[in-house]
């Protein structure tokens, strides 16, 4: 017998799977999910078992050297997983591999070649302790004779909720793989049908992952499973330390944690007897994977799911126009919770028509209803939340005199002005520069600072109202670990009035005295070249209206554009998902969009232009006769995002009704490009950013 053996460190010729015998020694030691050291060449090399064979056609097969790792890191359905990620979303079987792995493992592999007399690399995995493994929830007691009572003091469920988990429950009691849309609005207690299906789940001595977005991930979302689940929960996600995911990881292979939430990489844990996959906003773009491989949340619980005939449930007030658009026509189950709990209303939103501020000669980034609004809530002691979705103090810097704006000189995007520093800023790279005070082109001194982004708000709610005490939540506030944690915390506490911020503010705050929602600039992403840009704009507004109102306090919001006619704007304004998705649904259909097609966007980048140019021109060429009649490739064309961090960036962009057609198609046409390795490219299936 041999092992398959696959190299930790790939290249795009390395990955592939060697063989190797098994010395007498290492028989037993040696299994799936082993990390070894081999001999490759004259070297040695770190890497895992991913299967064994009878026979192999190889000549002079070489024993591996020694098995690393005390336990197998995966199981060989994780094998089978990574084999078809890899292959679904063209990453190197190594590189899918990994983000099943547990958390530490590539650190190993450095250390594991170094040194002679090395530490240990791996603690035994502890044994695992009995009183926690298979341990319910607290509130299950059991009787003398082993029988299990809820002891459930939590508040009734609504008809509605009582519903949905009755068709969650069919669901799991099938024991076939399923797929329903819990299509909630904000606040109608979404959480709650999650919590109770986990619930089943455990007691019939299964296990649940719940996937929550980065921004949704709040403390108060952590301590509601923490106080309903107790010590069988896992918490993983990346803002805990490498340690803390490890011991995480290990509680679950124990079978001690029977209920993980998290983020998307918290759908790799090892769970044993997986009955239960929940994702919450489902639509969200933190469950596409913006590295390789750039997997889809969504499509990798499906196939996990179907692999071990588990339910998914996907739960949203804005459910993706893709996901809608299955319930309705019958793929997945719907079910609806078309009421706030207690019959709360949802908050009026009024729009304000940005022009005519400017016609009444405000030049403010706050109307003159914002402002007052914003007064008067935090006179009456109540809170607010303001939404941009840009950093920095101004967002571009323009020269009256020759029209010419300053850009980042190594990407093609503006740079922002942060007041802090008084520096100018690249958002995509963090090059600096002094704020200038001539234009560097025509040398003029009319230079002028335009647009406003967290930092301006910041500093005009202080003006508005100096007593206010202001929490800014952005990339730049939250760069240490655990920053996040406590701003969030901070203002659940009420040691803050207004809560300022990007989409970070939009989720997960079940806040009471939020009474205030303020949309700064509706209008930020609705005109990005992306067929999504609509949606998008939708889901963020809902979202964020979503978290005034919700208990004793009635809210509002009021939503700030230059487009008061967008449709997007319109239907998010009258908390309408159905006429939304309607307009949309009728667009993407006549456009040929997904789901009416499937597409993948292809980014050719590097530091010759001429080179990524040519390139991207065979490639076209090459994909285009393998495509098959009715389908397209559009390309190549300069990005949307045309320089990158120095590098240049060229797009092709490939449609078609068959997914597995398409990706077929450009697989077998970048073979040839591939191998002459002039440029690098990266291939998204299924965008969701298509800059
Ligand atoms: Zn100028
Ligand atoms: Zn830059």
């Amino acid at each position: 017998m041999f092992a398959e053996v696959i190299l930790a460190k790939v290249t795009p010729g390395l990955d592939k799977i060697y063989h190797y015998s098994i010395p007498k020694e290492l028989e037993g030691k040696a299994q799936v999910g082993s990390q070894v050291i081999v001999p490759f060449g004259n070297a040695k090399r770190v890497g895992y078992i991913v299967g064994f064979v009878e026979t192999s056609d190889v000549k002079g097969i070489k024993d591996i050297g020694e098995v690393l790792s005390p336990y197998p890191l995966f199981t060989r359905r994780s094998v089978e997983l990574a084999r078809w990620m890899a292959e679904h979303y063209y990453s190197f079987f190594m590189t899918a591999l990994r983000v099943i792995m547990p958390p530490g493992t590539a650190h190993i592999e450095k250390r594991a070649l170094k040194t002679k007399l090395r530490k240990p690399l791996y603690k035994e995995l502890p044994t695992s302790n009995l009183k926690l493994q298979n341990k319910s929830p607290s509130y299950v007691l059991r009787t003398s004779e082993g029988k299990q009572i809820i002891n459930y003091k939590k508040f009734e469920l609504t008809k509605e909720q009582d519903k949905a988990l009755a068709s969650i429950k069919s669901d799991l009691d099938s024991g076939k793989f399923s797929v329903s849309l819990l299509y909630g609005i904000t606040a109608s207690g979404k959480t709650e049908v999650y919590l109770r299906a986990a619930d089943l789940v455990v007691i019939s001595g299964g296990s649940a992952i719940i996937l929550v977005p980065e921004v949704g991930l709040t403390p108060q979302m952590i301590e509601r499973f923490r106080e309903h689940f107790g010590d069988i929960l896992a918490v993983y996600h990346s803002e805990r330390t490498m340690k803390e995911r490890q011991s995480e990881w290990e509680a679950v292979a124990l079978s001690e944690s029977s209920v993980v939430l998290g983020t998307r990489s918290a759908l790799f844990m090892p769970m044993k007897n997986l009955k239960l996959i929940v994702i919450d906003e489902e639509y969200e773009n933190t469950y596409k994977s913006d590295q390789s491989p750039r997997y889809q949340t969504r499509d990798v619980a499906f196939h996990i799911a179907k692999s071990v005939n588990a339910a998914v449930v996907l739960g949203s007030g804005t459910p993706s126009v893709e996901t809608y658009y299955n319930a309705e026509s019958g793929n997945y189950r719907l079910l609806t919770l078309p009421k706030r709990i207690d019959d709360r209303a949802l908050p009026p939103v009024k729009v304000v028509d940005m022009r005519d501020e400017m016609k009444a000669r405000n030049y403010n980034v706050l109307s003159r209803g914002m402002r007052e609004e914003i007064k008067s809530a935090i006179q009456k002691k109540e809170q607010v939340i303001l939404f941009i979705n840009r950093r920095g103090y101004f967002t571009f810097v323009m020269c009256r005199t020759c029209g010419y704006t300053i850009q980042c000189p190594k990407c093609s995007a503006s740079l922002i002005y942060y007041m802090n520093d008084r520096k100018l800023r690249c958002n995509h790279c963090n090059f600096e520069s002094p704020a200038p005070v001539v234009c560097p082109k025509c040398q003029s001194t009319s230079i002028k600072f335009f647009g406003g982004g967290t930092q301006r708000i910041e500093q005009e709610v202080a003006q508005i109202v100096p007593k206010a005490r202001i929490l800014r939540l952005d990339r730049d506030t939250v760069k240490k670990k655990g920053m996040y944690e406590n701003i969030i915390r901070s203002f659940i506490s009420g040691s803050a009035d207004v809560l300022i911020g990007t989409q970070m503010v939009t989720k997960g705050l079940d806040i009471g005295s939020v009474t205030l929602v303020g949309v700064v600039a509706a209008d930020i992403g609705l005109n990005l070249p992306d067929f999504r840009a609509a949606e998008h704009t939708f889901q963020l507004i809902t979202q964020v209206a979503g978290r005034t109102g919700r208990h004793e306090l009635p809210g509002k919001v009021i939503v700030q554009t230059y487009n008061p006619d967008h449709y997007a704007i319109k239907y998010s304004s009258s908390h309408d998902y159905l006429g939304f998705y309607k307009e949309e649904i009728q667009s993407r259909r006549q456009l040929g969009y997904p789901p009416f097609s499937s597409l993948i966007n292809i980014i050719i980048h590097g530091e010759n232009e001429k080179n990524v140019e040519q390139v991207s021109k065979e490639l076209v060429k090459f994909i285009k006769k393998r495509l098959r009649a009715g389908d397209e490739a559009f390309g190549p064309a300069k990005a949307p995002i045309n320089k990158l961090k120095g590098n240049f960036r060229y797009q092709i962009i490939v449609k078609g009704k068959d997914p597995e057609n398409i990706r077929k198609a450009v697989v077998s046409g970048l073979g040839p490009i591939v191998k002459l390795g002039r440029v690098r490219i990266s291939v998204d299936i299924d965008p969701y950013n298509m800059l």
